[in-house]
């Protein structure tokens, strides 16, 4: 190959790619790209993350008990503690006294009015609100099917595990001050337990203030991916 031909040849080859190189320089913005390749590993860092809290958890996950209707609770805590005038499991005292206080700050007069509860305690509360209604002239099977959305049968509450709190302020709670509250919740591991639409997976209508405990990973994915903790363990029992 003569000379004059190798400079056509190496012109033809070059310009085109030198062309396409200046094209995509000039496009680049340093900062854009940047900021792109950051969004992305965020999202797989997220995804991740997500993989990790499924995998880590376990459907024998003490703070991941199941407690309805149809999952009686026949045992009992183990060790209680005292945060404000109510009684919780031990290993949950520190996240409730933070989440109460948390939503302090939000309204201050926040108080916790109900924790553990025992079977005597849950089976008197129940036949006493049965009675209300009887007194108000309904038969006992209205008025226990009425209860029924409202207080749990006696087994059937999840007052009885020491890993539920009622949290309000005494006089009730505006709407607006409740979804600060329950976005809160997370954080300290707590999940607003009966949610508006979902009492068909739950059995109990929307309670704006009966908080359950879950621990923080596990909260944080269901308030994600808005599951309440019957989803969530049917999506543990179906992971490969
Ligand atoms: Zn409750």
């Amino acid at each position: 190959m003569n000379k004059q031909k190798m400079t056509k040849l190496s012109l033809i080859v070059c310009l085109p790619a030198l062309v396409a190189t200046n094209f995509f320089l000039w496009n680049l913005d340093p900062a854009s790209m940047v900021d792109k390749f950051a969004t992305i590993e965020a999202k797989e860092a997220a995804r991740s993350s997500e993989e990790d809290v499924l995998a880590s958890a376990s459907l024998d996950d003490w703070e991941l008990v199941l407690v309805n209707r149809d999952h009686l609770f026949e045992s009992e805590p183990k060790s209680l503690a005292t945060v404000g005038n109510i009684q919780v499991d031990s290993r949950i005292a520190t996240a409730t006294k933070d989440f109460l206080a948390a939503a302090q700050v939000i309204v201050p007069d926040e108080v916790l009015l109900s924790g553990y509860r025992s079977r005597a305690e849950q089976e008197q509360l129940y036949n006493e609100r049965v009675a209300e209604l009887e007194a108000r002239g309904f038969n006992r099977a209205e008025a226990e099917a009425r209860v029924r959305s409202q207080v749990q049968l006696p087994g059937a509450s999840e007052h009885q595990t020491g890993l539920a709190i009622d949290m309000s302020e005494e006089a009730g709670q505006l709407d607006e001050v409740a979804e600060k509250i329950k976005a809160l919740a997370p954080q300290y591991g707590f999940i607003l337990r009966y949610p508006e639409g979902k009492s068909h997976l739950t059995g109990i209508d929307f309670e704006s203030w009966h908080f359950r405990y879950v621990g923080v990973e596990n909260a944080q994915y269901m308030e994600k991916h808005d599951l309440v903790l019957e989803e969530y363990l049917a999506l543990l029992k179906d992971r490969k």
